[in-house]
């Protein structure tokens, strides 16, 4: 027998449970409408909050700083010499974020990956919320540190772990997202921080899907609870709203300063390349003009939700862009996602292990892309499917 015929075994295991992941390929940019299989259909699914992914201003100054710069930073920062794009755009988002410094890495991915262990190890202990992404799981373990997991969202179980805990260990970190991916809940930030005062733990909040969300024109969740300064730790993404790709670490500037010395995927990993840099100015540059497209993406979200609930959808708990249609059981939510593909919209369905069994749910990505035209298309075809299938 081969040696590799475990993985056979193991991906004909994943295509009978229905787990296996079969990935659309795209024949467009990322927009209110894609190409897919060369049929146009709307597009509910990315993390394009913004439409930066193919904005002009964007295209264009990555553009221009190609021409001054080339492409790519052709080594590690702490060996070639870092670009002054690199140091502009940092400074550009801790100014955003209303803190004294920031730092940018390859994706929010490792973003985690070089905050967690730089900050955190053997004999310390992480009080981690269980719905945290897998950035931060994974974090989380290359660090050493004992992970003692809290209720999602849960500021009195936080409290009541790091009181049972917190004096075995040496130092304490408290991690939370910001904004829960498959629910869209937002987490209790103040509390959270109250709570993490008096028990002496740094505060590391993952922003990904709160940049150029919530927050005054989109400034994330530290700016939406007016704790500026407070949070040790502001971990954000380029590739969610921002539209491009890259991560960064903002806040205090001991932490900042300590992750290039210590950040491992800073040290041993090149930096975003140029044309991601200079879009990403662009990104700031367009949100600190103006607040407009950020209203634009609440209002859609607005429109959007009020009226899946008039049609009779249960849309759980969000309280951001990110939509659920709870479906229940996975089979209907991917029967319910197929007719949708086969009536023009392109919207995931998402089951266990994802999300828990029997809270299967097509999860809607409201964009300021789309027109209001576009999201009466998705409504209608809801609609439409949710009677066939009797959902509503
Ligand atoms: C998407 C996401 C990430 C990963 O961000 P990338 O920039 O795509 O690597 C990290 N953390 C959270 C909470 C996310 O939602």
């Amino acid at each position: 027998m081969s040696k590799l015929q475990w993985i056979t075994d193991e991906l004909t295991n994943l295509r009978e449970a229905g787990l296996y992941t079969q990935i659309r390929t795209l024949g467009s940019a990322q927009g209110a409408w894609l190409v897919v299989d060369g049929r146009k259909v709307l597009n509910f699914c990315s993390n394009n909050y913004l439409g930066f992914a193919n904005h002009p201003r964007l295209l264009n100054a990555a553009k221009q700083a190609m021409k001054d710069y080339g492409l790519g930073p052709a080594a590690v920062r702490t060996i070639a010499g870092t670009m002054n794009l690199h140091l502009q755009l940092e400074e550009r988002l801790a100014a955003f974020k209303g803190v004294k410094d920031a730092i940018t890495f390859q994706s929010g991915f490792t973003a985690n990956l070089a905050t967690i262990p730089a900050l955190v190890g053997k004999g310390d202990a992480i009080f981690s919320d269980e719905l945290n992404h897998a950035s931060i799981i994974d974090g989380c373990r290359l660090s050493g540190a004992k992970v003692i997991r809290y209720a999602h969202c849960d500021a009195a179980d936080l409290q009541r772990a790091l009181d049972e805990h917190r004096t075995n260990y040496n130092r304490a970190m408290v991690i939370t997202d910001g904004v829960f991916s498959m629910d869209g809940d937002i987490a209790p930030l103040d509390q959270i921080l109250d709570v993490s005062r008096q028990y002496d733990a740094v505060l590391m909040v993952d922003d990904a899907h709160g940049e150029g969300v919530l927050g005054e024109g989109g400034r994330g969740i530290v700016d939406q609870f007016h704790l500026h300064g407070k949070v040790d730790v502001e971990v954000g993404t380029l590739s969610k709203a921002f539209g491009v790709v890259g991560g960064v670490v903002a806040g205090d500037p001991l932490v900042v300063e300590w992750l290039r010395q210590r950040g491992r995927p800073f040290l041993f990993s090149s930096a975003m390349t140029v044309p991601d840099v200079a879009a990403c100015l662009a990104a700031v540059d367009i949100l600190e003009e103006s607040t407009e497209l950020v209203d634009q993406l609440w209002e859609n979200t607005r429109y959007f939700k009020s009226e899946m609930q008039r049609l009779g959808f249960d849309t759980g708990l969000s309280a951001t862009p990110i939509t659920p249609v709870m479906l229940g059981e996975a089979p209907l939510a991917q029967q319910f996602s197929r007719e949708l593909f086969e009536n023009g919209v392109f919207a995931m369905a998402i089951g266990y292990p994802t999300v828990p069994q029997g809270k299967a749910r097509i999860r809607v990505m409201i964009s300021a892309a789309h027109q209001k035209s576009d999201l009466e298309h998705g409504l209608k075809a809801f609609s439409d499917i949710g009677r066939k299938l009797g959902v509503i």
